[in-house]
Formats: structure tokens, C-alpha cells, sequence
């Protein structure tokens, strides 16, 4: 049975008002919680010291404040962190702190696990377990923020954790509206940005919010061929129809939208891949991030070598493109993209090396 309490980490401010005042409480107490959850990071009501006793008792009577608890933390020499929190319900998941990208950098999850099983990707190879919350979503960012004490701080979101954003659409943008509110960390659109396997129905939708994300969208291969055997959820779209969407996706004075490409060695990483790599994003605001493949045990493809990522990268260079190679960071504690997993416990679906 669910729980009928409202969860106070769930609420946008005008939802927090209509409990407060449900409660017979004056609504600027609403605006007061809000503060204490998504700005200080406390995760309960006898915290909120500037509320009265009586309604601190009432609160905790109606209602309930879920917040992730960090159970493991691990430091990479490179100063990346990764984060193990424990929900509610005893599943896991993993969240990162990257302090230099320039910016700070939070790298957070949306899903347990995830359902698109990329070839390369571990998370894929978990399957979905469940979606998170927006409350658990928008949590890791507030946990983080006071473990870290960076409330006061700006800093970077990337949704490039577990799971694929645009598969749990509804809960993710209400994360982004607790991150974003003013009485909270205030993380304002531009300062996130979303990475998506290239959903197009939530593409669509996406670009109809009253606020958009930065864009961030996995291509992974220049053919449909190569796409759909990495990307076996893409196997019904097309290449030009998601290039095509992107187009159409619009974009601020200067917004680019980002094309994550992971480099597997004699899979994706060719002279002619480069070139068709240029036509297709001829006349698109577009970046291209390479990301040479994290190698992991069980992960049936190859990172190409320095001087191969280098000549891809220059292959597109020359063709105008502007071209970034993603630093790997937290390899180490397997926190880099696509090493993000739950070993060990009931949730350990890691499949063999082939
Ligand atoms: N579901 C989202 C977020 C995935 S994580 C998406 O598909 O975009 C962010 C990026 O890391 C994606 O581009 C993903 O394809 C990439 N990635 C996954 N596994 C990787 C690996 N082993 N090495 C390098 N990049 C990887």
C-alpha cells in the first residue's frame, strides 16, 4: 500500500502551501520548508528551528520527508567522488561529484538501473529495476550539496547518472522545477543539462517546456546499422529522423546542442565515420563530445587508442565541427560514464565477459 502521508521533498512550493495551509498554518511557513529541504539540505522537521512547536508536531504527523541517505562515499586521486545512496524502499543508486569541468559538476541519477541497454553500458546491462522520484531525483542534489557544503555555491547538474531521463519524463522535470525554485538551490536551466538516448516523443515534448535544459544527445554511430546493434532500443528510428528532431529542438541565442559519441575501436571510430559524422551536422548548432570507451569487465568492445581518438576528433575539426574529448574522470572508482552499477547484493546483474 502506498503511503497516503504527502512527502514534503515532493512538493513544489505551491503544492507546500496548500499542505501548509491544509494544515491551518499561515502560508509563508511553506516558503520556510521549502528552504530547509532544498536549500539546507535537512531531512527533518524537528531541523526547521524557525518553525513554531506545534506546527513542527503537526508536520510530523501528516507528513513524511524522504531523502536518499548517503551510504558509501569514495574518493578517486583525480578528486572525482562517488556517491552510494540508499532510498527509501533499500534500493541503490549512484550519484557524482566532479569538482573540476571548469565548473563543480553533480552527475545524478534518474532511474534505478536502466532499459535501454546500450552495448557499452553497465547500467544497461541492470535492466530497470524502477524510476525514481522527483523528490528522490532532486534529493541526491541536496544531499550532495550539504555533504559537500557547497549550498552557497554554484554548480553544474548533468543528468548523465543512472538511467535514461527522458524514460521517467514527468518525475525528471519536476526535479528540475525543485532544483530550479528561487527559496531552494536556485540551479536555473542553464546550468543543466539533460542526456538522452534520443526518445522523440519526449524530445517533442521537451521542447514545449516553459524551461529547457541544456540538451545532450547520444548518437554513438553515423550508420542506423551500427546504431541500432550499440543502441538496441533505437532499432524503430532512424538516424536522419533524430538529427531531423534535433533540428527542430530549439535552442537560445548560442545554444548548441551537445552530441555524446562514445569511441569503440574499430566499431564507430573510422575515417568515413568522421566524414558522415560531418555531413549530417552540417547546418546544426551542434558540439560533438567524444567519450573513448570506459573498458569494463563484461563490456564486449574496446577504447581506441590516444592517437586514434585524436585523429577522429581532427577529422571532424576539419569539417567545421566543433569537437571536445570528454575527459574520463573517477575511472578508478568506477564512476566515469557507463561504470555506474550496483555490485554485490540482490540488485548485481553484471553479465560475464563474453
Ligand atoms: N541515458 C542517457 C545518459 C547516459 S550516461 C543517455 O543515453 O544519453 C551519459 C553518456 O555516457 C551517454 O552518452 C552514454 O552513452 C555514455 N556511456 C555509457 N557507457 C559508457 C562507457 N562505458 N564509456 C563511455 N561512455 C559511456
Amino acid at each position: 500500500m502506498s503511503d497516503p502521508k504527502p512527502d514534503l521533498a515532493e512538493l513544489e512550493p505551491a503544492e507546500l502551501e496548500t499542505v501548509v495551509t491544509g494544515l491551518g498554518a499561515k502560508r509563508f511557513h511553506a516558503q520556510q520548508i521549502f528552504r530547509w529541504l532544498h536549500r539546507r539540505g535537512h531531512e527533518r522537521v524537528d531541523q526547521m528551528t524557525d518553525l513554531s512547536q506545534s506546527l513542527r508536531a503537526q508536520l510530523d504527523a501528516a507528513c513524511t520527508i524522504t531523502t536518499p541517505s548517503v551510504t558509501d562515499r569514495v574518493r578517486s586521486a583525480d578528486g572525482t567522488e562517488k556517491f552510494l545512496f540508499t532510498l527509501g524502499d533499500g534500493r541503490t543508486i549512484e550519484s557524482v561529484f566532479i569538482p573540476d569541468t571548469p565548473a563543480l559538476t553533480f552527475c545524478v541519477s534518474t532511474q534505478v538501473g536502466c532499459a535501454m541497454r546500450c552495448g557499452f553500458c553497465l547500467t544497461g546491462k541492470m535492466g530497470l529495476t524502477r524510476h525514481l522520484t522527483a523528490g528522490e531525483i532532486a534529493g541526491q542534489v541536496r544531499v550532495l550539496a550539504r555533504e559537500l557544503d557547497l549550498q552557497d555555491s554554484r554548480f553544474n547538474i548533468v543528468l548523465m547518472g543512472m538511467g535514461e531521463p527522458l524514460h521517467n519524463y514527468d518525475a525528471t522535470m519536476k526535479a528540475l522545477r525543485l532544483l530550479a525554485a528561487p527559496e531552494g538551490l536556485a540551479v536555473t536551466p542553464k546550468r543543466v543539462t539533460l542526456s538522452t538516448v534520443g526518445l522523440l516523443p519526449a524530445m517533442a515534448k521537451l521542447s514545449e517546456e516553459p524551461w529547457i535544459p541544456n540538451l545532450a544527445v547520444s548518437l554513438h554511430a553515423t550508420t542506423d546499422r551500427v546504431r541500432h546493434e550499440l543502441i538496441p532500443t533505437s532499432r524503430q528510428q532512424r538516424i536522419a529522423d533524430l538529427i531531423n528532431a534535433c533540428r527542430r529542438f530549439p535552442l537560445k541565442h548560442r545554444d548548441r546542442i551537445t552530441f555524446e559519441y562514445v569511441l569503440l575501436a574499430g566499431v564507430n571510430d573510422t575515417e568515413a565515420d568522421a566524414t558522415r559524422l560531418v555531413g549530417m551536422l552540417r547546418g546544426l548548432r551542434a558540439k560533438v563530445n567524444l567519450l573513448p570507451l570506459n573498458e569494463a569487465p563484461g563490456i564486449p568492445f574496446s577504447r581506441p587508442s590516444d592517437e586514434q581518438v585524436d585523429r577522429f576528433a581532427r577529422g571532424l575539426a576539419r569539417g567545421g565541427v566543433n569537437v571536445s574529448v570528454r575527459k574520463s574522470r573517477g575511472r578508478d572508482i568506477g564512476a566515469a560514464c557507463g561504470q555506474l552499477i550496483i555490485e554485490g547484493g540482490p540488485q548485481r546483474t553484471v553479465a560475464a565477459a563474453p
